[in-house]
């Protein structure tokens, strides 16, 4: 089986990430896995596509190895595409899921347009090679309240369209199949199969 290092500490994501590539017989190895520990990368870029150039292009340097990053968050229609690439830390730090999504429906309150899409560019780095892209988005709508107890992040306020339930109700499995990761990763299948 071959290894591809994730650039993420996101454990969440992390397991996401693993589950997929295993189906193709590749491990993936994400940075809290790495015995040696990796300094956070900043993100200073405004775009999604430049957050995770930044990260897949720092490791990758600092390893000398092909590196996969992503850079996802929650677009919502009724706040100007925010928190977007805010999303992790969108109510200040230290970075809390549950801050994050209270603050979403307090600025959401008596809001009826709850159009939202969680976004996800993966970027990979190979040594000497041009960085590349695939983007994968999942449209959905926002609840009043919380519910379940699945997943991370927005996913107990987001109701993914066809839907009658958040993603933090539905398994993981039924999570990964019409995910923006997974939307992303599906386009990545050729070069993933190349590994
Ligand atoms: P990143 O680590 O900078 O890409 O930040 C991603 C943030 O977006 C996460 O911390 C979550 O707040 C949010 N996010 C991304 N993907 C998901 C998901 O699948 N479910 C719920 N929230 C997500």
């Amino acid at each position: 089986m071959k290894d591809i290092i994730i650039a993420t500490k996101n454990a969440g994501k992390a397991k996401e990430f693993k589950t997929f590539f295993a189906k193709y017989d590749v491990k993936a190895v994400s940075l809290l896995d790495l015995t040696e520990s990796m300094e956070d990368v900043e993100e200073t870029g405004s775009t999604f596509e430049e957050n995770a150039a930044l990260k897949a292009e720092t490791i990758s340097n600092r390893m000398n190895t092909p590196v996969l990053a992503d850079d996802s968050g929650l677009m919502i229609d009724a706040l100007d595409g925010h928190p977007g690439i805010y999303s992790a830390r969108y109510a200040g730090e230290p970075k809390n899921d549950q801050a994050n999504l209270e603050k979403v429906l307090d600025e959401l309150d008596g809001v009826e347009d709850r159009t939202a899409r969680f976004v996800c560019v993966l970027a990979v780095k190979i040594p000497g090679q041009d960085t590349f892209f695939k983007r994968g988005e999942c449209e959905g709508n926002l609840t009043t309240e919380p519910k379940g107890e699945n997943g991370f992040g927005y996913d107990p306020i987001f109701v993914p369209e066809g839907y009658t339930k958040t993603m933090a109700q539905l398994s993981a499995e039924e999570k990964n199949q019409i995910s923006h990761r997974k939307h992303a990763i599906d386009k990545l299948e050729d070069w993933i199969k190349q590994q």
